[in-house]
Order: structure tokens, then sequence, then C-alpha cells
């Protein structure tokens, strides 16, 4: 090895779903909405003209700020946005998680947890959820130099109950705690109720799953505003200028309109509603979700085989080839329609299987 190469920082990076493009495919694999964002984001781009690129954003992108405030009843400075909630939270890794003692997070969750701690060399203790993917809030007692949880959680779906994660806020009000709510937006209570009694809490959400703007990057944090300086403070260390004209403008749109985010969310925990009853119908148990997404196993087929057969059928979900979740699917929830065509293809599968014929 040449001596510059060894001063190379090494990483393991996170790998994302992947992101096949092809014609009639159904994309049920990186928990995407199927619904276009709130037609004022249409409107956005339509009239966006190349001329408004000539200039800087604003680096503190106060009129997203500001709006985001407001629709959740918060002043600008508990606010902090960033291009996609992985922004977000590499940034509150490196602000916050400097204590030099291990970061408590669940042994199954988001898997770019583990990858921004070895990136920033943060020590860490992953605490293993109970036999029915539950997190022991005990487990996260002990000393710590910082939380992360993820609620609903990720790849398992679920929901854990207000009360836990503010007992588990309450037992460590020496730490910051990190409440991502990638998902929470499909059926639980977000934790940004408890910031005005927690001062080490940051709650962390997206634009990507219920806004449907993945391709638009928007992320934001919320907590009390030393906590937001602090992330401010960083960001500004590191580039100014995350936030683009674009995504400033359409990202306003879409929070404003409350009425079709109610309604887009509704469609989806529907559709989520009929998936359980069809996917049961078909052999399948999953956990209780309260997300866009259900974990799903087979009760005879392997998950392995069942991801491979639906990708060779230009049906995409997520398998993840990994202890104690090698035999479940995450599946997306995706239009009624999509949903149709996958639980018809199901059904000739597993008709199929169970009579030993190849498909
Ligand atoms: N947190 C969780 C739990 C996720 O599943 C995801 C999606 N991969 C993210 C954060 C990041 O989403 P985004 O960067 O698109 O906001």
């Amino acid at each position: 090895m040449k001596q510059w190469e060894k001063n190379i920082r090494k990483v393991v990076p996170y790998v994302p779903g992947e992101q096949p493009n092809k014609k009639d495919m159904i994309k049920l694999n990186t928990n995407e909405n199927p619904y276009p964002p709130a037609p004022g984001v249409e409107r956005v781009l339509r009239e966006f003209n190349a001329d408004m690129l000539r200039l800087y954003p604003d680096p503190t992108v106060s009129l997203l700020v500001e709006e985001l405030a407001g629709s959740y009843g918060l002043n600008h400075d508990q606010v902090f946005v960033g291009v996609g909630s992985d922004d977000v939270l590499a940034m509150a890794f490196l602000t916050f998680f400097n204590a030099g003692k291990r970061l408590l997070f669940p042994d199954i969750t988001y898997s770019f947890y583990p990858v921004w701690c070895d990136l920033y060399r943060i020590p860490y203790e992953t605490q293993p959820l109970d036999d029915n993917f539950r997190i022991i809030k005990e487990d996260y007692y002990k000393e710590n130099g910082g939380i992360v949880i993820a609620n609903p959680n990720a790849p398992t779906s679920i929901y854990e109950e207000l009360s836990v994660v503010e007992d588990i806020i309450r037992h460590n009000q020496d730490s910051i705690v990190i409440i991502d709510e990638a998902y929470v937006d499909f059926g639980g209570s977000s934790a940004v109720q408890l910031i005005p009694k927690y001062e080490n809490l940051l709650v962390v959400q997206t634009f990507s799953k219920s806004r449907s703007m993945a391709g638009m990057r928007i992320g934001y944090g919320m907590g009390n505003p030393v906590l937001v300086k602090a992330l401010n403070d960083v960001k500004y260390s590191f580039n100014s200028y995350t936030m683009n004209q674009t995504a400033i403008l359409a990202g306003v749109e879409a929070v404003r309109d409350a009425r079709y985010f109610g309604d887009c969310r509704n469609k989806i925990i529907k559709t989520r509603e009929r998936a359980e009853d069809a996917l049961r119908e078909l052999g399948f148990t999953f956990l209780q979700s309260g997300a866009n997404f259900l974990f799903a196993a087979h009760e005879s087929i392997p998950a392995k085989e069942i991801f491979e057969a639906l990708r060779n059928n230009n049906i995409y979900v997520r398998y993840f080839n990994l202890p104690r979740i090698n035999n479940f699917l995450r599946i997306t929830i995706g239009t009624d329609e999509e949903m149709d065509r996958l639980f018809a293809f199901l059904r000739q599968f597993t008709e199929k299987y169970s009579k030993n014929e190849k498909f």
C-alpha cells in the first residue's frame, strides 16, 4: 500500500435500496409515496425559471423554516432543515455525539446509524429488540453518549407508544435523544409534543415519505433552540448552502397544503389495511405496522425465494439477508392497483409453490 493510501479514511458505506427504472415495474422497495406531491409543488416547478438559479439561496432557509415552525406550533429557532433526513441525522451525529461514550440504538433499525458512527468514530452499542421486535426501554437506562430511536422503526414498521419514547428521554436527560420519525405520519403520534418538556430531544422528520418528495431531498429536525443553533453552527462550518432554491420553494407549498397531506396519508393507511387482509389470506404474517410499509413473512415459503420471484417479474420489494430478519420482506404500500397486481402474482406463486410446480 502506498503511503498516501494509508491516510485515506476507510469506511463501509450505507447501501440504499436499488433504484431500477424499468417500464411497467412495480416499485415497492424504498418506501416512496405512490402519489404525486401536493399540487402547489407542481405549480412552483412550472413557474420556476432558470434565472432564479443565478443567486445563492437563502442560507437560513427562512421561508421553509417559518412554514414548518408554524405548522408544528414551534418557533423558527426550533427548526433545522437539511437535504433529506439523512443529512439532518448526519449533522446531528456530528454535532451531538462527542461524549466519547457509547451511542445506543436497537440492533434492528435503520442501518445508516452504524455507518455514521464509523464515519465520525462514535462508539456505539446496539440494544437487542425483544422476540417480538419491540424496544426494551430499560436497556436504555444505562450510561451512554446519546440515543437514537426510529419510531416507527425500520424495517420492522413497529410504532412504540409515546409513553415508551418519553420514558427513554426522561431517563436520559444528560444525553441527547434523537427520535427519527421518517414514518410517523402513517399512524403514530409525534414526539414533537414532548419538545417543550425535554431540552435534550431532537425529533427528525422527512418530506420523502408522507409528502411524496423523496426526489427533492428535504428533511428537518425539531428541538430546543440550543440544539438547533448547534446544528446550524456545524452546518455552516461544512456547507452554507445545502438547501437549493427549488427545494425551498417547493417544500413550502408541500407544508401549506395540509388537506392534501391528510388525504394522501389516509389513502395509504387504507391501502395498508387492505394489504394486511390480502396478505393474511395468502399465508403471510406481519408485524403491526405504523408505517407506509409492511414487514411480512410467509408461513412456509422462504422470503428470499419470494423476493427473487417478484424481482424476476418486475415487482421490487426489499429483502435484508441479516440475522433475525432474513425471512421477512419489506413491502412498501403502493397504490391500490399496484397492490392488486402484487397480490395477484403472490396468489399464483404461492399456489404453484405449494403444488411443487416450477414458476
Ligand atoms: N430514517 C429512516 C428510518 C429511514 O428509513 C429513512 C429512509 N431511508 C431515512 C431516515 C432517510 O430518509 P430521507 O433522507 O429520504 O429523508
